[in-house]
């Protein structure tokens, strides 16, 4: 029998540790996809996420503010989205310390993309009143108003944020972020002691996501609610507190609650099963829940818009007594 070589390909494949542990974000890609997902989400198109009328208006005005930050991430020269310099990296990834991190200071031109970010708006405020006067609440916040209010969105804190300023905010602050992670080079950011927080920018996730496609198939990542980047995590395990042992999932459909031994990987799952779009992975340790999203049976799942339009499955897990580990940086309305 001839002895075939393997291609450089498959020795990859072969070696566990090409699991990709992070996925940069595309920056400019993620935006725009994102935008189309809110809008299918706002007509109701997602089979596995029901979205209700009430919801609808917000998810299409979310779209608009995601289209947003794509014509800006699109717009703005290179420099708005610089790099810090090289020996400040390094000296952060020799610390195991996120190269990127959102409590750290910020650069200035984050107010610059905020500014077009509201530009971009103006047409929809022409058709909009509501949208109109939030505009002009928003253009007459002064720097130091503004700082103060990126520094709550960052440290996920509702204090002092006005809930209606917040996801514009927030909204420049992802460009921000998006765009410089999308610079960094992945294979020299490793994860921080705590997986539970966004290696690259020391956020919180937003929701988790089960992708396919390539050496990511069948692998969970956590989803960073701040620069987008994903990094990866074991299936069934909690996403806040780490412990493996009282995992359950919920979706909207009842039948699903499953125990956390269904999920084993060996168990195929049949694809395109509307009920395991979205589910909730909730933990009996720290009773807390996030919820994921799953690419094996809807391809186009985008875990921050799918985790804003399905606040049923909030609603679902929130009277079964778990609470959310983490908000969603667009959904700032029902903040406490
Ligand atoms: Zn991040
Ligand atoms: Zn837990």
């Amino acid at each position: 029998m001839v002895q075939r070589l393997l291609e450089p390909g498959e020795i990859e494949s072969l070696d566990h540790n090409a699991i990709p542990r992070l996925l940069l974000p595309q920056a400019r890609a993620l935006f725009t996809a994102r935008a189309a997902r809110l809008r299918q989400l706002a007509n109701n198109d997602i089979i596995g996420i029901p979205v209700g009328e009430s919801m609808q208006g917000y998810l299409r005005l979310m779209a608009a503010l995601v289209d947003a930050q794509a014509a800006v991430a699109a717009s703005l020269p290179a420099h708005t989205f610089a790099l810090p310099d090289a020996a400040e990296i390094t000296l952060s990834l020799d610390h195991n310390m996120p190269p990127l991190p959102v409590s750290g200071a910020r650069p200035a031109s984050w107010r610059t993309v905020f500014g077009a970010i509201l530009d971009q708006l103006e047409p929809l405020a022409a058709q909009q009143p509501q949208m109109a006067g939030v505009l002009a609440q928003l253009r007459e916040l002064d720097a130091a108003q503004l700082e103060g209010c990126a520094d709550a969105v960052l440290a996920e804190v509702t204090e002092g944020v006005d809930p209606l300023h917040a996801p514009f905010v927030a909204a420049a602050l992802q460009v921000v972020w998006a765009m410089r992670a999308s610079q960094l080079d992945s294979p020299a950011v490793q994860p921080l002691v705590t997986n539970t927080l966004c290696p690259v920018c020391g956020s919180h996730p937003v929701a988790s996501v089960i992708r396919i496609g390539g050496q990511s198939q069948g692998y969970r990542y956590l989803h960073c609610g701040a620069c987008a980047s994903e990094w990866h995590m074991v299936r069934v395990k909690c996403s806040c507190c780490e412990h493996t042992s009282k995992i359950a999932y919920q979706s909207l459909e009842a039948a699903d609650n499953q125990p956390a031994a269904a999920a084993d990987p060996a168990v195929i799952n049949k694809a395109n099963d509307p009920s395991k779009v979205a589910r909730a992975e909730t933990c009996d340790d720290c009773k807390t829940y996030r919820k994921i999203f799953n690419q094996e049976h809807d391809f186009n799942v985008e875990p921050l818009a799918d985790d804003l339009a399905s606040l049923t499955l909030d609603l679902l897990v929130g009277e079964a007594g778990y609470a959310r580990a983490s908000g969603n940086p667009l959904l700032w309305f029902n903040a406490a």
